[in-house]
């Protein structure tokens, strides 16, 4: 539904509406904002845009072409839940001001681009996406730069970030160790404030289909949203990021999405369900083949398997998202698909036999993606197989801890380090340039940033952990 600006501001008017905040998404992902009141909005601002200077926004610009325009998506907006005053909520695309071009390094104008080049290949006019996105509610600590936990401290004979000991009261309780899926409450302590973020997301127009604690001793959680279109569901899920940490700070608490916040427990991933369609049919869907899979989709999986150690540099994007990607905690360590098995890169579920239903699960990416960039990327690397009949080979139904060492060793692995990823991206990143979605300058600016501001800032940084191995030496 286009909606038109005039009758917008008359509606604004009419309900009440005192400010208009104008969202829009750094380069690593965030959301950032500013608010105008509606007695300064026109309609020719909610078309042309509002000014603002983008020199200091994480990944965009240098200061001598920091001016640029926010122009609001009308269609994505809501009242927003967390402002006292009624406040109606926009995300924005970035248009340069000068020549009212899309800004090539906003990760919106990308995803809007990754659907036209889908509708422009003539494979398929839709993509779904359906991402779990879990995360870890904890007790509000704010830790300082030198990681010190105010409630998790540093144990020094396990080696890990513990809690506990400091607990008062301990209400006993507890979920057992890998024991968090899913016991009911008093043991599952979150289901209050997981159904106050649903009813939230509800207000806000997300449907969700379901909400659960996760396997994770320490207050591990995951809302599913209902599948949808892919700008609309990476805008879905940075609004479902605010709720979840907003929310949380009401009560007190702090959201995290960081992908391995705590050491020999199951991390929070953000396995990504697709799928393609076309004129309202579903094209994943085959009764006869493989998990009930087409020629397609077995296509598309060998693209997302072919390219998936480049696509890591956008899927699972920070130095926190590798330590996830190891095995035991039912986060995927190898290049391969599987019915069944949850150590595989792509798994199918059979949960149900309606073709409708047919999708693909990629399990390698989690929440501290940009979901924008994610999402293209992981579309494009799909196409790619398609376009050039990549065979995934056979499937690995096996438990891979029952293969021979020959066997394992054919077997190809994700990167194990962020350093790893944005290399593979370096030398496999042509599939991401089809019909303009990423450009080298906006790849070139991901590497950049992602090694100088997050890899070597954690390199140079002494490890709590090697207090432990070196302290002594
Ligand atoms: N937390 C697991 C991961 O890191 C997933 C657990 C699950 O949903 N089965 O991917
Ligand atoms: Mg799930
Ligand atoms: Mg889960
Ligand atoms: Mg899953």
């Amino acid at each position: 539904m286009e909606r038109k600006p005039k009758e917008l501001l008359t509606w604004a008017k009419d309900t009440g509406i005192k400010m208009v905040d104008l969202k829009f998404i750094d380069l690593p992902g965030l959301w950032q904002h500013f608010s105008v009141p509606l007695s300064e909005v026109d309609e020719k601002s909610l078309v042309e845009g509002f000014g603002f200077d983008g020199s200091s926004i994480r990944g965009f610009k240098e200061i001598h072409e920091s001016d640029m325009l926010l122009v609001p998506d009308l269609d994505t907006a809501f009242i927003d839940p967390f402002c006292d005053t009624p406040t109606l909520s926009f995300i924005c695309n970035v248009v340069d001001p000068v020549t009212k071009k899309n800004f090539e390094r906003d990760p919106r104008y990308v995803a809007q681009k990754a659907e036209e080049y889908l509708k422009s290949t003539g494979i398929a006019d839709t993509s779904y996406w359906g991402p779990e996105a879990e995360f870890f509610i904890f007790d509000d600590v704010r830790f300082d730069q030198n990681y010190h936990y105010g409630y998790y401290f540093l144990d020094s004979k396990e080696g890990f970030w513990n809690s506990g000991a400091e607990e008062r009261p301990n209400l006993g309780y507890k979920p057992r160790y890998k024991e968090g899926y899913f016991p009911v409450p008093p043991t599952d302590s979150l289901q209050n404030l997981r159904t106050e973020m649903v009813m939230v997301m509800e207000q806000c127009g997300i449907k969700v289909e379901c909400h659960h604690h996760e396997v994770a001793t320490a207050g591990q959680c995951e809302i599913d949203m209902k599948y949808a279109t892919l700008t609309k569901m990476a805008d879905q899920l940075l609004l479902y990021k605010y709720i979840i940490k907003n929310v949380a700070r009401k009560h007190n608490k702090t959201a995290t999405f960081m992908p391995k916040p705590i050491f020999q427990d199951n991390g929070s991933g953000m396995h990504v369900h697709q799928s393609l369609w076309k004129d309202g049919k579903p094209l994943f869907y085959d009764a006869n083949g493989y998990a009930g899979l087409s020629e397609l989709a077995r296509y598309y999986i060998g693209g997302l398997l072919k390219h998936g150690p480049a696509l890591a540099a956008f899927c699972s994007p920070t130095t926190n998202s590798f330590k996830r990607l190891v095995p035991g905690f039912e986060a995927p360590v190898y290049l391969v698909y599987s019915q069944r098995n949850r150590s595989a890169a792509v798994r199918v579920p059979m949960y149900s036999s309606n073709p409708q239903a047919k999708r693909i699960e990629y399990r390698p990416p989690d929440p501290s993606c940009n979901p924008y960039f994610a999402f293209a990327a992981m579309l494009l690397a799909g196409l790619d197989g398609i376009l050039n009949k990549i065979d995934p080979g056979e499937p690995l139904d096996k438990n891979i801890y029952e293969l021979t060492p020959e066997e394992v060793k054919a077997i190809r692995s994700l990167p194990g380090s962020l350093d790893e990823a944005l290399k593979a991206l370096e030398t496999d990143h042509e599939f991401l340039l089809q019909g303009g979605v990423f450009t080298e300058e906006l790849i070139e600016a991901w590497i950049n940033y992602k090694k100088s501001k997050e890899i070597d800032a954690v390199r140079m940084r002494p490890h709590p952990y090697e207090f432990i191995l070196y302290f002594d030496v």
